[in-house]
């Protein structure tokens, strides 16, 4: 009988304890020592002492042929006070010391079962406990404590749990039939044996933490607060316990820390790019102003003023006008207001005006252009196309050597117009490829030089070519250099699907 896994209680024929199990010590929170000689009765409700002028266990004595084995439901009384219900069999055999009556106690399962007989005699009972003045004060503590929106706790001094509400055993993920008789001392978390020693040495005490359900395997955040249970003279009885679950909580702080770590990274990228564009800004206007006072110099002497002396400074002002340019405009796409205006065009003019435009800036660059025979008839904004072009074509011969090849090439291909250009620069390395698209992006393969960037030049073509319905992607490899592809709907086409770019071939890699 000690090795038996359900709870058991044997008494003598005038209902006096003979013995109870280790199970059934742990289950009510009594010791052998402290209940054998005692009544069973002291486990019994008060309001089940009674039926029919007999006691509990020989109504169920009673009853035993009628119920053939099949155990009833009621409620017993643990060490302290707190009811339990239980399925509760009863047997009683004779011996040699006279008749011995068994009680053989089970946890009630999560969902009980209806297929039990009831116990007419108990349910009546419920019904006037419900009516009884002085059980209100217990009833309504126990509709309190099952349906307190938080879990809640109760335990002895053993510290055995004798008690937990629904929210307690669902926020756990475990099941009152494992949870109730464990004892808290073999929990495996120390912080919360702790907490429960504290407890049963009269002092409040909390935990947060994650709690890991042995029965259930589950973890779950929780914060628990735990007080101890005092009687009238001070002592300590047992411990009272809380716990919320902080899921919710914990996410949400997560996400707070995100959302801040984001927006640290944002001031963060924002405050370089303020100093690179002031950077940016400054460089033309030293050379801009020397050549001035030059000028003035000159002009006060009405010496002759060199040609190429101007041609310096205005560089130097387009230079200026267009980064200002660039920061007006990818302000505007942030605000949504970069205004486009679609009208039938020729795309191989607009690119032919860009290499006009740029033949300027070429050095000693070859700049090699092929196109087809056909005007390449699109739909799009001439002047932002135009923008975009000039950008992917000062972008080659920036980040290209001086005496290097740029082929820029105008193709159709079935709904589309295909251009790229394509230079024998420095590359962009792969990991760097999907970004460079981005704002403030400046790859890393960039060693400052004069003449830099803000980052903002493809971050502005990407949303123009897109709002055109078409794409734009490179191709690039380190040491080697880049081609930028950027396709467009043909006029003809009726809202046609942009190519994807072709699959990476070899080490080469393409973007959007
Ligand atoms: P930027 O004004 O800095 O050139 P872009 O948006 O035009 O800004 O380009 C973003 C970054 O992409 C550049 O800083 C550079 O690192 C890289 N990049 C663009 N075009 C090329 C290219 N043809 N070759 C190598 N790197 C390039």
């Amino acid at each position: 009988m000690d090795a038996m896994a359900d709870p058991l209680v044997a008494c003598d024929g005038n209902e006096r304890v003979l013995y109870l199990n280790p199970a059934a010590e742990r289950l009510l929170g009594w010791k052998l020592m402290e209940l054998a000689g005692q009544p069973f009765e002291l486990l019994v409700p008060q309001r089940l002492h009674a039926f029919d002028g007999q006691s509990f266990l020989r109504y169920l004595l009673r009853r035993r042929r009628a119920l053939s084995g099949r155990p009833v439901r009621a409620s017993l009384l643990c060490r302290g006070g707190p009811e339990l219900e239980l399925e509760v069999t009863v047997g009683a055999a004779e011996s040699e010391g006279g008749e011995r009556i068994t009680v053989v106690l089970r946890r009630t399962p999560e969902f009980p079962d209806y297929t039990d007989e009831p116990l007419e005699r108990l349910s009546s009972a419920v019904r006037t406990r419900a009516l009884h003045p002085a059980s209100t004060g217990e009833r309504v503590y126990q509709l309190v404590f099952e349906n307190a929106p938080m879990g809640l706790f109760h335990f002895d001094t053993t510290p055995t749990l004798l008690a937990c509400n629904d929210y307690f055993v669902r926020l756990l993920g475990s099941s009152k039939r494992a949870l109730i008789g464990l004892n808290l001392f073999s929990l495996q978390n120390e912080s919360i044996m702790t907490c429960v020693r504290e407890v049963l040495e009269g002092r409040h005490a909390s935990y947060e933490g994650d709690y890991r359900s042995i029965t259930a395997g589950k973890v779950t955040p929780v914060r628990v607060h735990f007080a101890p249970c005092l009687n009238e003279c001070g002592e300590v009885e047992g411990g009272v316990g809380i716990v919320e679950d902080v899921t919710e909580q914990r996410t949400a702080e997560a996400e707070r820390s995100r959302l801040f770590r984001e927006a640290q990274e944002a001031i963060r990228v924002r405050d370089d790019f303020l100093t690179i564009a002031s950077h940016e800004l400054k460089t033309p206007l030293t050379p801009l102003s020397l050549r001035l006072a030059s000028l003035e110099r000159r002009l006060e002497r009405h010496e002759p003023v060199d040609p190429t002396l101007l041609r310096h400074a205005r560089q130097h002002l387009v230079r200026l006008a267009a980064l200002i340019n660039d920061l007006l405009d990818a302000s505007r796409i942030e605000a949504g207001r970069l205004a486009l205006h679609f009208e039938p065009t020729r795309l191989d003019s607009i690119v032919e005006r860009a290499l006009t435009v740029m033949d300027a800036e070429r050095g000693q660059h070859r700049i090699d252009y092929s196109h087809p025979e056909e005007p390449v008839r699109i739909r799009g904004d001439p002047y932002r196309l135009e923008q975009v072009i000039a950008n992917l074509l000062e972008n080659a011969l920036k980040y290209s050597p001086g005496d290097s090849t740029v082929r820029v090439t105008l193709d159709v291909r079935g709904d589309f117009a295909l251009l790229s250009v394509a230079d024998e620069g420095i590359g962009i390395p792969h990991d760097q490829q999907e970004q460079l698209f981005e704002r403030y992006f400046r790859a890393r393969n960039v060693s400052v030089t004069s003449y830099g960037g803000l980052g903002l030049g493809l971050y502005i073509s990407r949303d123009i070519v897109e709002r055109h319905g078409g794409r734009i992607w490179v191709e690039s490899e380190v040491g080697r250099g880049s081609t930028f592809y950027v396709a467009l709907p043909l006029l003809s086409a009726a809202s046609p699907t942009p190519p994807e770019p072709r699959p990476p071939t070899g080490s080469s890699q393409q973007v959007h």
